[in-house]
């Protein structure tokens, strides 16, 4: 897989872009079109997208092909002079491609579009400054723990704004998440065009790419951008304590082999994910089993499933990737369902990309850049009112508002297709909670398909214990040989298991309790040049990106030390008015979303009902609240 980074514009021979012409998607090819010629009329009403269906049109093919035509006839005489083209619309010209594409709504989307515009081979957010230049005697540094998608950004903008930073890693590979999660089909289920740094572009073999290829993509962007150097792998960070003299943090590390080792810096960046610590089941008598249990985010490759009877607890993510593959080579299987996952219809979701499609991606100069502006704008904006309480409405576990009944009709509408007649089924797949409650799970039918084996039974009630031989539910007992917990993970346990110590010696972990929280998800009072990244409250449901907001949070931190290193100061502290503020504010539209409303049991809620992980607001918001530190937010020293 290349990077595409650095690739240079190359001319194109009209007879060659006339050969791949049928695999464009259509409304990129439009938008580019626009770009190349100016020529805004191609933005015609009847060439509008739908928007689900992006970056295809979901128009009738005859009107695909007529548009794909007029464009290759508009492009082609373009084509020689590639490297001339603009890098980046006009602000007129992107509001007129932003209007045409985003049917509605509009206003959030023309905020986010210059920001969600991103030239192939360009990074508009490296940082505008460097040490050298803002103070050239600071001695300001960095630490940053973690090498997953997030501390790896951090790094990047460190090395870029010439800060010296050191990244530490308990692995022994970059990756995070993708890194420890190899279990057989993990992959994405975010398009790999918008689950990528938007600024480093890679030639995907698939719509969705596969944990092998996410994993390479994070250790080349180390690579490639002179990390592996500035990472400590093999450290896990067991402290980290303000010291008020000194106005540094010391942080404490602790090698496999328990070798410890300190690590002094002003600036500490938490960038240890949500997604790490594996959830088990308390379950009576889990111990007791003599057959062989695992942990999806803990993976055995030398467990062989061929021929042996499998019981799965979980119906998440992770579970609807790893089973199918699993049942077709076990005895039986046995899948114990809690609740029911919501599912939406991705034919794509296993499919490589279209050779043709690719070869558009990789020639057609920007052709790519408007392929990711028509998935990333829609999603990043996202569909908030599908999720939004209307207490008018006479919000029910089944739907919380007219718009969110709609999607809840279309989703039924595909599990009733799925279940092709069998209403047993069709109830046992049938989510009891509203949609976007949880994740939708993307499926491209293989989920029922599997359900439907002969070997494969699904229950619907959950286990009340395990003995040596196998699992109880009621009173009927299931033999297994291998029992495979996809339960997920201990997301809402934030930083655990670290000790952070601020000022006067307050313990966050005790501060929090489950509830944790932070400014942006980043910032918190009493822990000075204290950030964190993929912090409470940064996820989202049907409303953003989680690398948008990554990149957001990288942007904030790297301003942070810009503002330090200007004033002449050795940190900044978040007034804890301005938390309190934004805390209340978070408290009170989680609860008016449906992931805060319902009483589904979800990771998306502590044990108290609130909502520690989901970013409540529109996206626009998180961009507008990181894009600068504001000064009046923070008391220095
Ligand atoms: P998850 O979404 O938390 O799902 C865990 C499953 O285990 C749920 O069905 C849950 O039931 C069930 N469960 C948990 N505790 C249980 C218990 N004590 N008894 C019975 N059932 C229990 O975990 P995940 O599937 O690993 O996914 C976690 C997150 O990772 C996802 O939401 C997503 O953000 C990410 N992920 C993404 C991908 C992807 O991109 N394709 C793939 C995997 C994971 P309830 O629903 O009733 O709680």
């Amino acid at each position: 897989m290349k990077n595409l980074l650095e690739t240079a514009p190359a001319d194109v021979a009209a007879e060659d872009l006339r050969t791949h012409l049928d695999s464009a998607s259509v409304p990129a090819l439009i938008m580019l079109t626009v770009h190349v010629t100016g020529d805004t009329s191609l933005l015609r009403d009847e060439w509008r997208p739908s928007l689900p269906t992006l970056p295809e049109s979901g128009l009738p093919a005859e009107v695909d092909a007529e548009a794909r035509l007029v464009c290759f006839e508009a492009l082609a005489p373009h084509l020689d002079r590639q490297q001339d083209w603009d890098s980046e619309p006009s602000d007129e010209l992107r509001e007129q491609i932003t209007t045409w594409l985003m049917s509605a709504p509009v206003e959030d989307a023309l905020a986010l579009s210059k920001v969600s515009f991103v030239p192939n081979g360009e990074d508009p957010r490296t940082p505008d400054w460097t040490l050298d230049e803002v103070a050239p005697d600071s001695a300001l540094s960095a630490v940053v723990i973690g090498t997953g998608f997030s501390g790896l950004l951090a790094g990047l903008r460190f090395k870029q704004a010439g800060l010296p930073f050191t990244i530490i890693e308990k692995n022994h590979d970059v990756g995070g998440t993708w890194w420890e999660n190899t279990y057989p089909d993990c992959r994405t289920d975010v398009r790999s065009h918008i689950y990528t740094y938007s600024f480093v572009q890679s030639d995907w073999p698939t719509h969705f790419g596969r944990q092998a290829l996410i994993h390479d993509y994070l250790h080349r962007f180390a690579v490639d951008n002179g990390l592996m150097d500035h990472i400590e792998f093999g450290h896990e960070v067991t402290a980290a304590t303000w010291n008020e003299d000194e106005q540094t943090w010391t942080v404490e590390t602790k090698t496999d082999d328990g070798e410890e080792k300190i690590f002094d810096t002003n600036v500490l960046v938490s960038a240890v994910g949500q997604l790490n610590k594996p959830s088990y089941p308390n379950i009576e008598g889990i111990d007791s089993f003599k057959g062989t249990t695992l942990h999806s985010a803990r993976w055995d490759h030398d467990v062989d499933f061929t021929g042996k009877r499998v019981a799965v607890i979980g119906t998440g993510a992770s579970a609807l990737q790893f089973a199918p593959p699993i049942a077709r080579v076990a005895d039986e299987m046995t899948i114990f369902q809690r609740s029911a996952p919501w599912l939406k219809n991705t034919p794509v979701l296993r499919q490589d990309i279209d050779p043709g499609e690719r070869w558009l991606l990789n020639h057609l100069h920007q052709y790519r850049a408007y392929y990711r502006y028509s998935i990333f704008l829609p999603r990043v904006v996202g569909n908030l009112p599908n999720a939004t309480v209307d207490p008018e409405y006479g919000p029910t576990e089944k739907s919380v508002s007219a718009a969110n009944e709609q999607l809840r009709k279309d989703l039924t509408a595909y599990l009733a297709d799925q279940a092709d007649g069998d209403e047993e089924l069709l109830a046992q797949i049938t989510p009891n909670y509203p949609p976007a409650a949880k994740r939708i799970i993307c499926d491209d039918g293989t989920w029922v398909k599997t359900l439907k084996r002969d070997n494969v039974r699904l229950v619907t009630h959950v286990v009340t214990r395990v003995d040596e031989t196998g699992v109880w539910f009621g009173d009927e007992h299931v033999k297994a040989d291998i029992i495979i917990f996809g339960t997920g993970f201990k997301a809402a346990d934030f930083l655990m298991p670290m000790t952070i110590t601020g000022t006067e010696g307050r313990d966050l972990h005790e501060e929090w309790g489950i509830d944790a929280s932070a400014f942006m998800g980043t910032a918190l009072p009493g822990y000075p040049n204290f950030f964190c990244m993929y912090g409470p409250n940064t996820n989202t449901v049907i409303h953003g990106n989680l690398v948008f907001f990554l990149e957001c949070q990288a942007n904030y931190i790297a301003d942070a030390v810009k503002v330090l290193a200007e004033d002449g100061k050795k940190s900044l502290n978040l007034k804890p008015e301005v938390f309190e503020e934004y805390d209340k504010k978070i408290v009170a539209e989680s609860s008016k979303r449906t992931w805060g409303w319902s009483k589904t049991h979800s990771w998306y809620m502590n044990a108290e009902g609130r909502s520690t992980i989901m970013w409540p607001l529109p996206a626009r918001e998180y961009y507008e609240g990181t894009h600068h530190v504001r000064r009046e937010h923070f008391d220095f020293k």
